[in-house]
């Protein structure tokens, strides 16, 4: 059975005024039957940490380095993400494959960094609207898992996220049967690639404009083990509903 999984990521935004927010969702949702994760801005990490400390709510980075120390200015390690209370860390995100260039080479490195320190490593995958027009969705999802999911994965310390560019912040989804096609295929390719306890044991989630009211039809679909959550996980009152649509 694999266990659901609610990720937030709040991406650039969140200061110290956001604490007693995430407060409120881990008062709320300590003891939920489902893994919630939050993903603060790293300037915000430890503090966030430590407001969750005694719940059931885990904290997580959203990148990190693929080095493990040294000259690299304004950047994390994977250590520093764990030392400051992280037990994940998102990579791939499409707005860092976007800002900063990345490739999948590097956010194979950046996993196996991650994996090293006992971090998971949540691996986003997508492709743009252009790209599903011309359908070549499958194509382009298949070469991003081969290129940006190291060999040393496992059940545990993997998690996929599965992200269309064009439904992220957009208010936009996929239709289930979309969503439904691209986990399936995930799955499949998963299972050849690393066998069956991997390949049936690594969550899956969907993200993109998940709000309070898509989720449950959404989390409904096969092979979907959860979501990552931009806006909607930015107030206690609209990702509440969403973890417990789980
Ligand atoms: P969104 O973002 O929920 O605001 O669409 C999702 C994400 O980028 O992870």
């Amino acid at each position: 059975m694999r266990q659901k999984l609610a990720a937030g990521n709040w991406k650039m935004n969140g200061t110290s005024a956001m604490l007693p927010e995430l407060k409120a969702l881990a008062e709320a949702y300590g003891t939920a039957g489902v893994e919630v994760l939050i993903c603060p801005p790293a300037a915000l990490l430890h503090r966030a940490a430590v407001v969750v400390s005694d719940s059931a709510v885990a904290v997580g980075g959203q990148d990190c380095h693929a080095a493990v120390s040294g000259a690299h200015t304004g950047d994390n390690s994977a250590e520093m993400l764990k030392d400051a209370g992280a037990s994940a860390v998102i990579l791939g995100h499409s707005e860092r494959r976007t800002d900063h260039s990345e490739r999948d080479a590097a956010v194979c490195a950046k996993a196996e960094a991650a994996m090293a320190v006992g971090l998971t490593a949540i691996v986003c995958l997508g492709e743009s609207l252009q790209q599903r027009e011309a359908g070549e969705t499958l194509t382009v999802i298949g070469a991003q898992l081969q290129g940006s999911v190291p060999d040393g994965s496992t059940a545990d310390n993997l998690v996929i996220a599965y992200e269309p560019i064009w439904a992220i912040g957009t208010g936009k989804v996929p239709t289930l049967e979309q969503i439904g096609e691209v986990h399936g295929f995930l799955r499949a390719q998963l299972v050849a690639r690393f066998g069956d306890e991997l390949g049936t044991g690594v969550r899956l989630l969907y993200g993109g404009s998940v709000k309070p009211g898509n989720a449950a039809e959404i989390f409904a679909v096969e092979d979907v083990d959860g979501a990552l959550v931009g806006g909607a996980s930015l107030k206690a009152a609209d990702f509440a509903p969403i973890i417990a649509a789980l």
